[in-house]
């Protein structure tokens, strides 16, 4: 039985058991959903923010359980996008309004820090704003990629659980995990992060562990989805995450940490085929439409039927306005 009163938007803080409570328990899940719109709407307003997601290289040296990337996984097609396809990428989002790119890949030791840097400083040249999600680098790195412009960091515990999160990925340090996200704050980025939710493993306490720690360490962006199985990895036998138990963790999120950017992310999409528009009336204000060029976009696989989804600009854009939003022409960063 719950006992709190889910109606207040300046509401700021809940217990670990109050967490567990809401997550654990159904008959309330309209009114966390309206609650975290409302504060939604209070704190961020009806703008969604679009990233160009460019997903550059898929080759990894990490062996992560449940990531169609991994390094030992034989059965996927490789790629890397050479300096100029990447710019490329990148001028032909920002040439249809998109304000931040966003460069993804799998752990790729080609991609050094003299490599990424060329690549950040011809980016910037686009007046967009730029995002790197290319996984833990040493703070030399970091603060190189930073002094070229790079604005914000994507880094997701996946998972506070530390015996869960060493269990789910061979050869990491959980501690070093933590020792990125401090750097990435240390050095002015805006940093986000966020879990997976539905590992196999995981608890709910665990799950409310997750979204404590979001909030303790007060990061600019969360993002939050379902863990699907993919074949060619340890996990394939595994269940899917809960489509609704993501959902609620993500309302949490923006009911306790206000004006962060919450992205409505493709796993929702790819779980619910309304995921995107649920999760972007529960709480999120973000859509990171993939601008990667055709050929590649299949090949990034962490999950599977990942590209299957209507992920470019002009539909999304199409979508935010049907539900009487707007898709946003700034850059995005964090409401202050
Ligand atoms: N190499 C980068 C980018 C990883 S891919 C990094 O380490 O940060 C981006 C995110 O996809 C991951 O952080 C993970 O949370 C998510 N992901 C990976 N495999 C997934 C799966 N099977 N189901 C759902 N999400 C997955």
């Amino acid at each position: 039985m719950l006992v709190i009163t889910l109606s207040k938007t300046h509401l700021t803080m809940f217990s670990k058991k109050e967490i567990i409570d809401i997550l654990s328990d159904n008959s309330q899940n309209e009114e966390l959903f309206r609650l975290a719109d409302k504060t939604r709407v209070k704190y961020v307003g009806d703008e969604v923010y679009l990233r160009g997601l460019i997903e550059f290289s898929n080759i990894c040296k990490c062996t992560c359980h449940y990531c169609g990337l991994r390094f030992e996984n034989k059965a996927i097609e490789r790629y890397r996008l050479s300096a100029d396809e990447i710019i490329d990428c990148a001028k032909k989002a920002a040439s249809k309004g998109i304000k931040t790119i966003v460069l993804q890949s799998g752990e790729d030791i080609h991609f050094t820090k003299e490599v990424m840097c060329k690549i950040i400083t011809e980016i910037k040249k686009l007046n967009t704003a730029l995002t790197l999600s290319i996984g833990e680098r040493t703070f030399d790195d970091y603060k190189a990629f930073k002094d070229a412009g790079a604005d914000r960091y994507l880094l997701r515990i996946e998972t506070t659980d530390k015996s869960l999160y060493e269990r789910l990925h061979p050869g990491m340090d959980f501690y070093n995990r933590l020792k990125c996200l401090k750097n990435l704050k240390k050095l002015g980025y805006e940093t986000g992060s966020g879990s997976l939710v539905g590992l196999p493993g995981q608890s709910i306490e665990s799950l409310a562990d997750d979204i404590l720690f979001f909030k303790e360490n007060d990061f600019d962006m969360i993002g939050v989805g379902p863990f699907l199985p993919h074949p060619s990895t340890p996990l394939k036998d595994a269940s899917h995450g809960d489509f609704t138990l993501s959902l609620k963790v993500m309302a949490l999120i923006r009911i306790l940490m206000k004006n962060i950017n919450i992205p409505a992310t493709t796993a929702m999409e790819t779980l619910h085929r309304n995921g995107r528009i649920l999760a972007l009336q529960s709480g999120a204000n973000v859509v990171m439409p993939n601008v990667t060029k055709a050929d590649y976009k299949e090949k990034y696989e962490i999950y599977p039927d990942k590209s299957a989804n209507n992920n470019d600009i002009d539909t999304i854009k199409e979508k935010i306005i049907s539900i009487g939003r707007i898709a946003s022409k700034d850059f995005g960063f964090r409401k202050k």
